[in-house]
């Protein structure tokens, strides 16, 4: 199967490039954050404290995350109930991010998302893909922007919906969540030794979607 492994910061463009990416090569898109978002859905719906890791720990297992793909795109159910459209909120951003942090969390998702990889080719997008979940991905790319142009770009995703929106408290807590996803014990958020790293400050979404496709083919040929 071929893999390929997207990792970067929140912001960079990952699941829009990501999936662009994957339909240009007619392979799977793998959103692993949606999945680490169901399972903070799950825990927050049970009221747990983020700041409590031994019931976090005890929970988590009790999460029936299943994925599956409707019209090419990935729908996470909980048990069996399909929750993406309440995936992006900002609580459950926030409780994802900090749930994200726990060990027990990590290996039941990573076992998905390696099960995943294993039966299709994929493209999967995250933090810790190339240097954990993928290790032997055939290519792996690490995208990256200025923490001014990813706060934009949220900035200009919230106003499209309508939504009130300040770009210094959006930077802080991109700031806050890059801090959390680098610094943790456990997979935290790095470049791969053998990944290649784009910058998408300057560049369009078709330019990064280009240098991707050309990194591929480079790596592994034109061809599917
Ligand atoms: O990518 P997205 O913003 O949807 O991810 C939500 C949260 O899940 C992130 O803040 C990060 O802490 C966590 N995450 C992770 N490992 C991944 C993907 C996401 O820890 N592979």
């Amino acid at each position: 199967m071929i893999n390929i492994a997207i990792d970067g910061p929140a912001g960079a463009g990952k699941s829009t490039i990501a999936k662009r990416v994957a339909a240009e090569k007619n392979y799977i898109y793998v959103d692993t954050g949606a999945m680490y978002r169901a399972m903070a859905l799950y825990l927050y719906r049970l009221g747990i404290d983020p700041d409590d890791s031994a019931a976090i720990s005890s929970h988590c297992g009790g999460a029936d995350i299943t994925i599956e793909y409707r019209d090419g795109v990935q729908v996470v159910l909980l048990a069996g109930e399909n929750v993406n459209d309440y995936l992006r909120t900002p609580e459950v951003s926030d409780m994802a991010s900090r749930t994200s942090v726990n060990g027990d969390v990590r290996v039941k998702l990573v076992q998905l998302q390696q099960e995943l990889a294993r039966r299709q080719n994929v493209v999967m997008d995250g933090r810790d893909i190339g240097t954990v979940v993928l290790p032997d991905a055939q290519v792996k790319i690490f995208l990256t922007a200025s923490v001014e142009v990813r706060a934009m770009r949220r900035y200009l995703e919230l106003m499209e919906n309508d939504e009130s929106a300040d770009i210094d408290k959006i930077k802080a807590q991109i700031k806050e969540r890059d801090e959390r996803d680098m610094n943790r014990a456990i997979s935290p958020l790095k470049q791969a030794d053998d990944a290649v790293l784009v910058d998408t400050s300057d560049l369009t979404i078709d330019e990064v979607v280009d240098r991707i496709l050309s990194i591929i083919d480079e790596k592994i040929g034109g061809g599917n």
